[in-house]
């Protein structure tokens, strides 16, 4: 079965966007992913395709209505495989990590609901047992942004997407540590050298460094990470 992401929003000409490029392109093209997009604004129930209103009591911005998020939700539900987890993008939600992307990877897929204006009506996000999911402390416009953050990281997981699938098992997170830095040629560049071991060819040096660079950098930057990973 195809993994398949199936993107909610009043903005569907925002897609595919980056995910129609590079490595998600063509991944894309290539079928080993797919990409739907529903148009909340087809289940408005007016003339001018209606989804938001007023908030109840009262305040700044608008809010999406439920029956109508509700109806772009079920229809798209009645065709997705059972077990798709439903996602709604919202700065209030718990922030994504990379092992819940190895989840959603692992899974048939994701049903990815974009807010807009204050939000989405509380009801419907309880209603329909949706898991609520930050990309981080910060507030974007919508939640397209998100959905593709989401996406992509997800899809470089699946198998036959990412060219060297090795680079997956080493990269940040991949073992709860960031990972160590990266050199290229030219050897020596503004007086900066390539640490000499990286040239020894000494495949068990190189690979202790790697591991204390990580351990180095995740402690220094990642405090949080650095505790968890100590635990473990
Ligand atoms: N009034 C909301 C609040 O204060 O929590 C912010 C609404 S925001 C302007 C509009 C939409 O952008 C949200 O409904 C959500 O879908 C999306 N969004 C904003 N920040 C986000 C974040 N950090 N992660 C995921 N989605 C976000």
């Amino acid at each position: 079965m195809t993994w398949r992401a199936s993107v909610l929003t009043i903005f569907p000409e925002m897609f595919p966007g980056p995910l129609g490029m590079s490595l998600a392109g063509k991944a894309l093209a290539e079928d080993k992913w797919a990409l739907e997009i529903i148009d909340i604004r087809d289940f408005a129930l007016d003339k001018h395709r209606s989804v938001d209103d007023t908030p109840a009591g009262g305040g700044a911005g608008m809010v999406m209505r439920a029956d109508i998020a509700a109806a772009a939700i079920d229809a798209t539900k009645a065709r997705t495989p059972a077990g798709t987890p439903l996602l709604y993008l919202s700065p209030r939600g718990t922030p994504l990590t990379q092992g819940r992307v190895r989840e959603i990877a692992q899974g048939p897929g994701a049903i990815l609901l974009c807010g807009r204006f204050e939000g989405i009506d509380e009801r419907v996000l309880e209603a329909r047992d949706i898991e609520d999911i930050s990309i981080g402390d910060y507030v974007l416009s919508g939640g397209e942004l998100g959905a593709m953050v989401l996406i992509d990281a997800a899809i470089r997981l699946l198998p036959g997407v990412a060219g060297n699938e090795g680079s997956l098992a080493e990269e940040s997170f991949a073992e709860g540590l960031l990972e160590y830095p990266h050199y290229t040629r030219p050897r020596e560049w503004e007086e900066l050298a390539i640490p000499d071991v990286l040239l020894s060819g000494d495949h068990k040096k190189i690979a202790e460094w790697r591991r204390a660079e990580a351990e180095k950098l995740t402690r220094k930057r990642r405090p949080d990470l650095w505790a968890k990973y100590r635990k473990s």
